[in-house]
């Protein structure tokens, strides 16, 4: 097993007359990109809360690293909040020194840590104009800024790619790939199954305040596959349904002069090599390959059987 950065157990958070988290357990291996997924109201900004300690749980245990986690290890987090705020009247760079030195940064190490990361951004002409000029979204590029600045081992963003527009949204990805290439373990917490599909390695899904899944995204991926195969091919006018046996399920299909793609879900008991052999004889195929279920659809599927379940 992957050894884990964060382990909680059993953890139980009520408020006045909602029980938010109910004794979830989960692990967050070291140097995952590890994503936070649930409906809204599933308990995630709580759980994330409890971990950067603003919240108190009520029952379970989180160790850091195997120990309990403690204040001690609040300057290894980097957090970045859905709701985010500068002060407005402030000079973008004096603030960004700041809210670095509160992390722990001398101020010189502050500013030249700073002045590499506003260069990376190609932000620097931003140092000293107030807050209150900046767009909401390079508002929240320096934000990001200071959540990373003092090099957190875990760093946890909430909701991080909204208002960013998509050339600033994949800047972000880039940095966010770069720091777990240095050595970050990264939970974020997002609605944007894109954005999962494509950074995240381990995910865990909460509802209704418990954990309903959760585990590597290729593991969870393989447990949800249907038997279903993307084939590209040419060589037959019209439908593979001319062709194949009824029991193959032909989902979609779509029919080009030079290079047609079918979607085919296969009866169970087969495999691609008997789709393959059943084609063979009509097509030429020239991509081949297992169609596995988006984030999307197995978010979708697995809320709704646990909405269908008594309370
Ligand atoms: P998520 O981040 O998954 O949307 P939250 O952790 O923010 O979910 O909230 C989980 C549930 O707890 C929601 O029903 C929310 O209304 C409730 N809740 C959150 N904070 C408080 C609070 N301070 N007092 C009472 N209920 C709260």
């Amino acid at each position: 097993m992957q050894e884990e950065i964060l382990t909680a157990t059993n953890v139980t958070k009520r408020y006045a007359n909602h029980t938010a988290l109910k004794s979830v357990t989960l692990g967050v291996p070291k140097q995952s990109i590890y994503g936070l997924l649930g409906p809204n109201g599933a308990g995630k900004t709580t759980f994330i809360r409890i971990v950067n300690q603003i919240l108190a749980m009520d029952e379970g245990t989180i160790t850091w690293n195997g120990e309990k986690l403690s204040l001690d290890h609040i300057f290894r987090i980097g957090y970045l909040p859905e709701e985010r705020g500068l002060y407005k009247k402030m000079k973008v760079g004096e603030q960004a020194l700041y809210l670095s030195q509160l992390k722990g940064l001398s101020r010189s190490e502050a500013n030249q840590r700073l002045k590499r990361w506003f260069e990376r951004f190609d932000i620097m002409s931003w140092w000293n104009r107030k807050v209150e000029e900046l767009s909401k979204g390079m508002q929240q590029k320096v934000q990001f800024v200071v959540t990373v600045i003092h090099e957190p081992e875990l760093l946890i963003f909430d909701e991080p790619f909204s208002g960013f527009d998509p050339i600033n949204v994949n800047i972000l990805k880039e940095e966010i790939l770069r720091l777990r290439g240095q050595g970050a373990t990264i939970i974020f917490s997002t609605h944007n199954m894109a954005s999962v599909e494509e950074l995240c390695d381990h995910i865990a899904l909460l509802n209704r305040s418990e954990k309903i899944l959760e585990g590597r995204m290729a593991d969870i991926k393989k447990t949800f596959r249907t038997n279903s195969y993307v084939i590209q091919y040419d060589g037959v006018k019209g439908s593979l349904r001319s062709i194949l046996h009824p029991s193959y399920e032909v989902l979609e299909e779509v029919m080009e002069e030079n290079l047609s793609t079918a979607r085919i879900r296969l009866p169970q008991g087969t495999g691609p090599n008997d789709l393959i052999a059943h084609l063979l004889p009509h097509v030429t195929i020239h991509g081949f390959s297992e169609l596995l279920p988006t984030m999307n659809e197995i978010f979708i599927s697995k809320v709704n059987e646990y909405s269908a379940l008594p309370r």
